[in-house]
């Protein structure tokens, strides 16, 4: 990876990490669905899954669907291992109904999950016996969206990972954006980046299906999201280089991000400071106005949403936050070691022994906690001030023209708290 020169060391990538290996409460990866469905326009998500599966999607979906929805799910009942045969045809009757009554699906993802009849059916073999089948006009993927020893966001990594052995093959120079976010947002950062003289730029994933980048030896990678660790992984077999950078969340990881990009294109720092006066002009303020709550407060992360070492480094940079500990997941220093660089913290944790971090967690008293939904009662009923994680994946957050809601989204329930006090 090409590592950013205008990057300060100094930070926690060298710091020791603190490793717990206990029990775990994290969020189940099916409910990237939610989002990937918005943004590939004709993809249809089928969960090989129970009952539970199903009504996770429902409720993580909201109940008012006014559409068709390009999700849903195949229920599997308790099979023995004679039962498999059974079980695979079932998958291909319930597929071949549901590609004939919807014309409009040119990709189809067989999701995994992790009941145990769902585990013994071999999603792959499914996937290429139904892809013979359906093709041209539909490519059926797999990929597991299991809540067993995962994270929520490590379903769009799956997914997205699942999608680069079909790319098409170039040798053209061109940048590939990595993560799915929302199209105003992907809009504007394309717009900046054509603004910069960079491109072509490509998208993974793609809106449809006949858009869907190439890859190849000269390809240039810039992850939207910290957690697309496999789906990197995948793309740098194809040949294609990561652009190690800071994540565009704030003003300085907008700028950082942009900047190790204009460096593979060669912009000049003239023109570089000309695109991007003017939108960081706009984050500064928007930033510093959300700032005013955030200054000089403190923060305690639970491992999570996978985003919580970027976003610890815009609190503590940006919005003047201390960070009491920031936990992850994991820790994939070839993702977020440009972030860890500028990260002051007391605490790095990866992976969680939930009691053991409660109890650092109430010691501490920070200010504000960002954990899942799970944690985020119990801790409000202990007077502690929460915010949930997945809320952070749900809204859009990246770059300069969102860096005031991002401060927002932490200021808020800080400011509801002070509110409630001076009502009290
Ligand atoms: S995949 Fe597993 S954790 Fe997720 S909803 Fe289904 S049963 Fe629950």
């Amino acid at each position: 990876m090409n590592k950013p020169a205008n990057i300060a060391n100094g930070g926690c990538r060298e710091a020791p990490i603190l490793k717990e290996r206990g029990q775990r409460e994290v969020f189940c990866g099916l409910t990237g669905i939610i989002w990937l469905h918005r943004k590939m326009q004709d993809a249809f998500f089928l969960v090989v899954g129970s009952r539970t599966c199903a009504h996770l999607l429902q409720s993580a979906a909201g109940v008012m669907i006014f559409a068709e929805p390009r999700f849903g799910t195949a229920i599997m009942e308790e099979k023995d291992l004679a039962g498999l045969a059974d079980a695979h045809e079932e998958l291909d009757r319930e597929v071949a109904k549901l590609l004939a009554r919807r014309p409009d699906i040119k990709q189809l993802f067989l999701v995994g999950s992790c009941p145990s009849e769902v585990i013994k059916i071999d999603l792959s073999r499914a996937a290429e016996r139904l892809t013979q089948v359906h093709a041209p006009h539909v490519r059926v993927l797999n990929y597991s969206g299991s809540g067993i020893e995962t994270t929520f966001t490590q379903g769009e990594d799956a997914c997205l990972e699942s999608m680069v052995p079909i790319l098409p093959t170039t040798e053209a120079k061109e940048l590939l954006l990595v993560g799915a976010l929302p199209d105003v947002v992907e809009d504007q950062a394309i717009g900046l980046l054509e603004a910069l003289g960079i491109g072509p730029v490509r998208v993974l994933p793609a809106g449809r299906a006949d858009a869907m980048p190439a890859v190849g030896p000269e390809t240039k990678v810039a992850l939207l999201q910290p957690f697309l660790g496999e789906t990197a992984s995948a793309l740098t077999r194809r040949g294609a280089e990561i652009i190690e950078a800071p994540f565009p969340f704030g003003e300085e990881g907008t700028t950082l991000w942009l900047r190790a990009i204009a460096d593979e294109w060669g912009v000049t720092p003239e023109h570089f400071d000309a695109v991007t006066a003017a939108p960081r002009a706009r984050a500064r303020k928007a930033v510093a106005q959300a700032a005013e709550h955030l200054n000089g407060k403190s923060i305690f992360f639970f491992p999570d949403s996978q985003l919580e070492i970027p976003l610890a480094r815009f609190l503590t940079r940006e919005c003047g936050m201390e960070a009491i500990e920031v936990g992850a997941p994991y820790i994939h220093k070839g993702l977020v070691g440009a972030d860890m660089d500028m990260l002051q913290t007391d605490c790095v944790s990866e992976g969680q022994d939930v009691d053991k971090q409660l109890d650092r967690c109430r010691a501490a008293r920070p200010d504000l906690t960002v954990c899942g939904l799970g944690l985020a009662n119990p801790l409000e009923a202990e007077g502690l001030t929460t915010k949930w994680a997945i809320e952070l994946v749900f809204t859009p957050v990246h770059f300069y023209e969102q860096a005031g809601d991002l401060a927002g989204l932490f200021s808020r329930p800080i400011r509801r708290k002070e509110l409630l006090k001076v009502a009290s």
